[in-house]
């Protein structure tokens, strides 16, 4: 037999086997592999080109061509569901059906962790405190003993939104807003957003959240003010981290220390996220100092207390293991859905 009498067979071969799949229910897939798999009719046929004469090559590979890409097109077709009787049919709708869900949305990473650092407090029987965005110079810096041409504010690059209004720098100035309206014993957290003016990159951003905290009492010590931040920081990043106090300075308490827990990711062994140190620094805190009892006319002979503040973003790129802070900000889902 001639090869344009095979090719010629296989089409009609085909139709049949179309026309007994759309009767008996047969599989599309049965019909592709024994047509166009690797040892199907189409293949075979092919293999035979090898033995026809150079003059009828063309025109027989043409047919060939041809025959194989009929059958792919009529069965990508059938295997698509999109053929005639699929048009032809009726559009049938339930309208009592319920519809489908909408996907939930999730608590932000931020929400999450300002949530947990907060319950983490109030279980210790801190209470909440919150203060305005916009602020004076006097709450933000002087009352914090940061009189102005003090150069800790150069450390603080500021939004200023007159000569004395402005968007605060840090939650501290929360703790002046509520001393000078509540008398001690005192005992609050305070959360919220601030704002610097910085060159957003992997690290830093013109807005970030803080949360603060300030225990003023008589005889409070910087021993009460250890143990319940190494209290915080087990709760937070697991019983086994370890912590420590390194002296630094900030203007309203004195003296100041920086708070380092072990490194949760190398466990102390040193790696790129803590610099090879084994220790991650997580807050800044130290003894209320006495001029920022002054400015809320507490007695500093009578009250101490303790101040601590860390940044939310930083506790959330440690815990979920984030490196770049815009993420935070940028609401992209693919993220976003990760917590
Ligand atoms: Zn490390």
């Amino acid at each position: 037999m001639s090869i344009t009498d095979q090719i010629q067979q296989v089409r009609s071969e085909f139709q049949t086997d179309l026309k007994s799949l759309s009767s008996e229910n047969g599989s599309v897939d049965t019909i592709r592999i024994k047509y166009l798999g690797r040892k199907g009719l189409v293949a075979s046929l092919f293999v035979q080109m090898g033995s026809v004469s150079k003059e009828e090559r063309p025109h027989m590979g043409q047919a060939l061509n041809e025959l194989k890409s009929e059958i792919s097109t009529q069965i990508d077709t059938l295997g698509s569901g999109d053929n005639s009787q699929g048009e032809n049919r009726e559009e049938f709708i339930d309208y009592t059906l319920p519809s489908d869900p909408l996907p939930a949305g999730s608590i932000h990473p931020l929400s999450q962790v300002m949530e947990e650092i907060k319950s983490i407090f109030l279980r210790l029987g801190f209470s909440m405190a919150y203060g305005p965005e916009i602020d004076t110079e006097f709450y933000n810096f002087e009352a914090l003993n940061i009189p102005r041409h003090h150069p800790a504010r150069d450390m603080q690059d500021t939004f200023y939104i007159s000569e004395s209004v402005l968007l605060r720098t840090h939650t501290s100035d929360t703790q002046i807003h509520f001393m000078e309206s509540h008398d001690p014993p005192v005992r609050i957290i305070a959360p919220g957003r601030v704002y610097r003016n910085e060159d957003i990159s992997v690290r830093s951003y013109c807005l970030f959240h803080q949360i603060e905290g300030l225990y003023v009492d008589k005889g409070v010590t910087f021993a009460e003010l250890k143990g319940t931040l190494d209290y915080f920081a087990k709760e937070l990043f697991g019983k086994k981290v370890k912590t420590r106090f390194r002296p630094s300075y900030f203007p309203f308490t004195e003296p100041s220390a920086e708070m380092d827990v072990s490194c949760i990711f190398c466990k102390s062994k040193g790696c790129n996220i803590c610099k090879k140190t084994g220790w991650l620094e997580i807050l800044g805190c130290g003894m209320v100092d006495p001029e920022v009892f002054k400015a809320v006319q507490y007695n500093p002979e009578k009250w101490t207390g303790y101040a601590f503040g860390m940044g939310i973003e930083r506790m959330a790129m440690l815990k979920y293991g984030v490196e770049d802070i815009r993420l935070f900000y940028n609401g992209d889902v693919r993220f976003l859905r990760q917590f």
